[in-house]
């Protein structure tokens, strides 16, 4: 049994692991290795019982019925919204907009806002490394309000360069919009020195949270940002759910950008007048299963706490670049001191498919591609990378078998 049980971090990995059906599972008779916790972690029983309990004895449409599970079905989704707000430390449950996931959140930011606050000339900040999420959104936004996009630059360290970002900084700013985490580098953005820096000029914030938020203690007030957004499904919760966090009174001044049931206070022939937040921004039947799952995936991560779970996969991640760096001709991209456990490398002379499949073989998962990020991929001048991406359910004994079948990747092809 694999127990790390050191100063900061105490750990049963393999109780962990024993809670996570998926885990136990083979393929191509060998134990699966997850290694594409980027794209979507794996859930553990406590959060499929709970998301199957709900089905079973608490379901309801929320917020519509005077009856008994109408009334659980309620309670249940709004003590997963004040749960949510818990774990990032919102000053209020009022500023969790339940969302499908990050992408949704970033969309609602763009047209609930942006439309309403932004115009002709205005700029926006992102960076060279964000996730399609966090710049399709914003194309689309400037192509409605002929508003402009301005890159910040990344070092070949895949650092943001700071300088370059301030350089970019005019009285034409309005926003700032970066990852915390990037899900190819690893980078972690430092988000207080550049929320600091845009508030001096009355410039808004808004961080993409979709990696950061499963893999260390995000506290929004700490932060300041003014925007937030995160998935479930990358937390060990279900798909289809995730958050939009934003100060009180920013989410106050936006639109709605869809209209239907319970989002409304009244409505008349004529018009219609909007519900207060956060219930104004979630129209029709909302994902009443997903909010108990995220609730659920909330409990489990809390119970292990989110610095064991950065503390122990800081660890995984230096111990698995410092083997894979032993290994010849690998190219491993991104090399922040600060940085998550997204591992994005090339072998000489292998395409990154190629070794996905190879290493599919011996139960070894993945991803292959641009990972959602083209522009970053030019940046890096490669149409592709292989990226491992390892959780705090990986182990250091998963991460030997990976090298080792990496090495015997290298004499294959090579
Ligand atoms: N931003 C980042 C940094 C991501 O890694 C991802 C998912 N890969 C997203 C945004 C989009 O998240 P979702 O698909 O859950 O909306």
């Amino acid at each position: 049994m694999e127990t790390i049980l050191q100063k900061d971090v105490m750990f049963d990995v393999e109780k962990i692991r024993s809670d996570f059906p998926s885990l136990q599972i083979k393929v191509n008779g060998h134990p699966l290795i997850y290694f594409d916790n980027g794209a979507t972690t794996q859930k553990p029983q406590q959060v499929i019982d709970t998301i199957s309990r709900y089905y079973s004895s608490s379901n309801a449409n929320v917020h519509r019925g005077l009856h008994y599970l109408a009334e659980k079905a309620t309670v249940g989704y709004e003590n997963a919204r004040k749960k949510a707000a818990g774990f990032i430390n919102a000053s209020s449950e009022k500023e969790i907009v339940f969302t499908s996931g990050t992408t949704a959140g970033i969309n609602l930011i763009a047209h609930g806002w942006g439309d309403k606050f932004l115009k002709d000339n205005d700029e926006i900040i992102l960076t060279e490394m964000e996730h399609h999420s966090n710049i399709v959104p914003w194309h689309m936004l400037a192509k409605r309000t002929g508003i402009h996009l301005r890159f910040a630059e990344i070092d070949d360290n895949g650092v943001l360069k700071i300088e370059h970002l301030k350089s970019l900084i005019s009285s034409k700013t309005r926003l700032i919009v970066f990852t915390q985490m990037s899900n190819v580098l690893g980078t972690i953005n430092p988000v207080k020195e550049i929320t600091e820096l845009a508030h001096r000029q009355d410039i808004k914030v808004v961080v993409d949270g979709a990696q950061s938020v499963p893999n260390m203690k995000v506290d929004v007030q700490d932060l300041d940002c003014d925007f937030l957004t995160f998935s479930a499904h990358k937390m060990v919760g279900p798909t289809g759910i995730g958050v939009l966090y934003a100060k009180k009174e920013i989410l106050e001044d936006m639109d709605p950008l869809m209209g239907g049931g319970e989002m409304i206070e009244t409505v008349s022939k004529e018009t219609a007048t909007w519900a207060a937040i956060p219930h104004k921004f979630e129209a029709g039947t909302p994902n009443i299963a997903g909010a108990f799952g995220l609730s659920a995936a909330i409990d489990y991560l809390e119970k292990i706490g989110m610095h064991h779970i950065y503390t122990y996969k800081k660890r995984l991640t230096d111990y698995a670049i410092d083997n894979m760096k032993r290994i010849a001709g690998i190219k491993i991209f991104g090399n922040s001191k600060e940085r998550g456990s997204a591992i994005s490398f090339r072998l000489q002379n292998v395409h990154p498919f190629d070794l996905a499949q190879f290493l599919d073989q011996f139960g070894i998962a993945v991803r292959a591609g641009h990972h959602c990020a083209q522009p970053l991929m030019k940046r890096l001048d490669v149409s592709a990378t292989s990226r491992a991406s390892l959780y705090f359910y990986n182990t250091f004994q998963e991460v030997d078998i990976f090298v080792d079948k990496l090495e015997k990747a290298v004499r294959f092809f090579g």
